[in-house]
């Protein structure tokens, strides 16, 4: 799960890790009335979404008066934010943060994520600052330094030490900055992130160390014994075809192509969506539908699949083992005609009763179009979005 930078401050707070003063608001007035409050001369107005590099796109602003504050305001609330982050058509900005601006000596990186090859915490930090990271990571790895954590003894003070004099904080800072490191480390273990990232984290002008930008990452699997992460929920982010597959206990993901694809398991469903790729078309959507469909979730997932408005074609790919092959056939013609389905569809099946199943297809009238195996099933429905283009 994902929350705004807004939230992931205030659990920074919770932490006593610094960062600015600020206030979270969803219109122009309350944007220059937080900022009255705050008091100063300088603000930052910036945009909250659920993705980074807002500033190149124009989601972070620095105002030098309260009239420049409600300018920024204006432009942002409401503007469809594009970052390299989000998807082509940007992501629409329904809040803001307005802060007290800091004046910057230096920006800095930490991030941390789970290493898988070690099973550990990885703590990294960079000189790098204010950049991405990625792009440190291609060009300049060496500038990167790491700590993998050991989970019985956490951070130690040394090892924050010793990353923040390799990422060259000043003598002056150096303890501020080793226990934001600590702090950063306890608070990814006790609120159970999966990734915390604090871009830039900066040295001011009078020596301070704070967190200008903060990004959290949650696993979702730990949410219900997360209640203050869990609050700060905000499904006008998330994806409304997700949500609505999560009620159906339909594990679905949304993509860019134009394929839809409902497989049972969540490797097959990898393979196929790989599959689709090798034969040159996009998936739609990753879509598993468990072991123990039923004709209702079946249509369900299609009803899902056909509320995008890019999908050209259906792909099914069913491996009948717990799961029978006539069973998932009933359903999916059952499905295909409640949704009156007017997109070509390719079914594969194998596994148990399979011959049924496709006897099933067979008799039902649909244009369903069958194939023997995985390659054949991309090829045939690649087919079938060519044809229709
Ligand atoms: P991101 O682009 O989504 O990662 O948003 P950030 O919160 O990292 O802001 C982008 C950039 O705006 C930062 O790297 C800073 O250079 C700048 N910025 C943000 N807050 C302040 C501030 O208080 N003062 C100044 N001078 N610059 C700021
Ligand atoms: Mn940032």
């Amino acid at each position: 799960m994902k929350i705004h930078e807004h939230q992931a401050k205030q659990i920074l707070r919770e932490f006593n890790i610094p960062v600015p003063k600020g206030q979270e608001c969803f219109a122009i007035d309350e944007a220059v009335n937080a900022a009255e409050d705050i008091g100063g001369k300088i603000w930052v107005v910036k945009a909250q979404i659920h993705a980074g590099g807002r500033g190149k796109g124009g989601g972070v602003k620095v105002a030098n008066s309260i009239s420049e504050v409600k300018e920024f305001a204006s432009q942002i609330l409401g503007m469809q934010l594009i970052t390299h982050q989000t998807s082509a058509d940007g992501q629409k900005v329904r809040r803001l943060l307005v802060e007290e601006g800091v004046e910057i000596e230096k920006e800095y990186y930490l991030g941390l994520v789970v290493d898988r090859a070690s099973q550990k915490v990885c703590v990294m930090a960079s000189s790098e600052g204010g950049m991405e990271i990625e792009k440190v990571a291609e060009e300049t790895p060496e500038k990167i330094h790491k700590v993998l954590v050991n989970p019985e003894g956490g951070l130690s003070h040394e090892d924050s030490l010793m990353l923040a004099e390799n990422i060259g904080i000043p003598r002056l800072a150096l303890e501020s900055a080793a226990n934001v490191l600590q702090q950063l480390y306890k608070c990814y273990w006790e609120t159970d992130a999966t990734l915390v990232e604090i871009n830039p984290l900066v040295l001011t002008k009078d020596d301070k160390i704070i967190a200008l930008d903060a990004k959290m990452n949650f696993d979702d699997n730990a949410l219900s014994r997360q209640s203050m992460v869990n609050s700060m929920r905000d499904f006008s982010e998330e994806d409304e075809a997700e949500i609505e597959a999560s009620k159906h206990d339909l594990s679905y993901i949304s993509l860019e192509g134009n394929i839809g694809c409902m497989v049972n398991g969540a490797g097959l469903a990898m393979a196929t969506m790989d599959t689709i790729k090798l034969f040159g078309a996009e998936p739609a959507n990753f879509l598993d539908v468990g072991g123990g469909a039923t004709a209702e979730k079946v249509t369900e997932a299609f009803k899902l699949m056909l509320q995008n408005p890019r999908l050209k074609a259906i792909l099914v790919n069913i491996f009948g083992g717990i799961m029978q092959c006539d069973v998932i056939a009933e359903g999916v013609v059952t499905a295909a005609r409640q949704v009156e389905l007017d997109v070509p569809l390719v079914v594969r099946m194998k596994g148990t009763n399979e011959e049924v199943g496709k006897q099933i297809l067979a008799n039902s009238g649909l244009p369903i179009i069958s194939a023997n195996n995985m390659s054949d099933a991309a090829q045939k429905v690649v087919d079938a979005i060519k044809g229709a283009a």
